[in-house]
């Protein structure tokens, strides 16, 4: 039997839906400043599809584009005019940055409440924590489309490949708060066994970064499976699952693309309407 197929383009249209209606109910027009730096034709290409889905909702789009020359001190200047541009409630710089810029740096100089990423020490603090602050995109995006779906995670066993703190690391957070509840395995380059690890997921999350990585052999019987892996081969972009096995013997599952990065971009909106409303409470 073929796996229900977890369209991610669909949530995030609803999404973007709510986050529209949330806006043109607002007295103010919240402002998303992206910054670009260099000349790379995926970051590029990633935010004009982040700003033309701010305009759509009635977000303000704020843009820079640098040069990959730029000095760490323009760099952080700009992030200083931003911080405190009242017209600015959210700042995103694109990663990675070129050679020669410290990502870490800039991050940690984006004003905490305007970090719409919600990679701000910061705001991963406050996750740790448990506790309210802006969450990184795409463990929201999962988050939101498991939801949609009625999947259940409250008690069930979920393993997480990839121990990132764009992804891996905040979503095994959040799966693990109280009120979530799921039992996390996060697993990494490392882990001795990958397949005894994944085999036992109830859902089972691919962020690896690794083409087909996941096989059939990977997975549980009727297991959700969410590849978050964006990789560019000749055939165009793919996961870390090797879908047209997984499909098979998956529940549930999401394509790349159309899974989890609609999501993502979806939530940045959501984080940036959130960030504007904080802002002015
Ligand atoms: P990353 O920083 O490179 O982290 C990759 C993680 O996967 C690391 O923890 C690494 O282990 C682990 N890993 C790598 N190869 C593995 C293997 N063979 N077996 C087990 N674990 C392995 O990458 P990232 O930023 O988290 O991104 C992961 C993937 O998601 C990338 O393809 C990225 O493009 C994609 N992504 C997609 C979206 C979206 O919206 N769809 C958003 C963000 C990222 P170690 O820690 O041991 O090195």
């Amino acid at each position: 039997m073929s796996a229900r197929i977890l369209d991610g383009k669909l949530v995030a249209s609803r999404v973007k839906e709510e986050v529209a209606t949330a806006v043109a109910g607002l007295d103010y027009i919240p402002g998303l400043a992206t910054v670009l730096v260099g000349d790379d034709p995926a970051s590029h290409s990633y935010v004009r599809g982040k700003r033309r889905d701010a305009e759509q909702v009635g977000i303000r789009s704020i843009h820079h584009e640098l040069s990959h020359t730029v000095a760490q001190s323009a760099l952080d200047a700009l992030i200083d005019e931003l911080n405190a541009d009242e017209e600015v409630d959210g700042i995103l710089v694109q990663l990675p940055l070129p050679d020669g810029l410290d990502a870490e740096t800039i991050i940690e100089r984006i004003n905490p409440a305007k970090d719409v990423d919600g990679l701000h020490p910061h705001n991963l603090g406050l996750l740790a924590l448990s506790r309210r602050g802006l969450r990184p995109c795409t463990p929201s995006g999962i988050m939101r489309i498991l939801d949609e779906y009625d999947i259940a995670v409250s008690g069930v066993k979920v393993v997480v490949v990839g121990r990132s703190f764009l992804v891996g690391r905040p979503l095994a957070l959040i799966l693990s708060e109280k009120g979530v509840d799921a039992t996390v395995t996060m697993a990494h380059s490392r882990t001795r066994d990958l397949a005894a690890e994944t085999t036992e997921a109830d859902i089972l999350v691919a962020a690896a970064g690794s083409p087909g990585l996941i096989t059939a052999e990977h997975v549980k019987p009727g297991a959700t499976v969410i590849d978050v892996g964006v990789s560019r081969t000749d055939g165009g972009l793919v996961g870390d699952v090797d879908f047209e096995s997984v499909v098979e013997i998956a529940g549930a599952i999401t394509p790349v693309p159309g899974g989890v990065g609609p999501m993502t971009r979806a939530m940045l909106l959501v984080n940036t309407l959130r960030a504007a409303e904080a802002r002015r409470i």
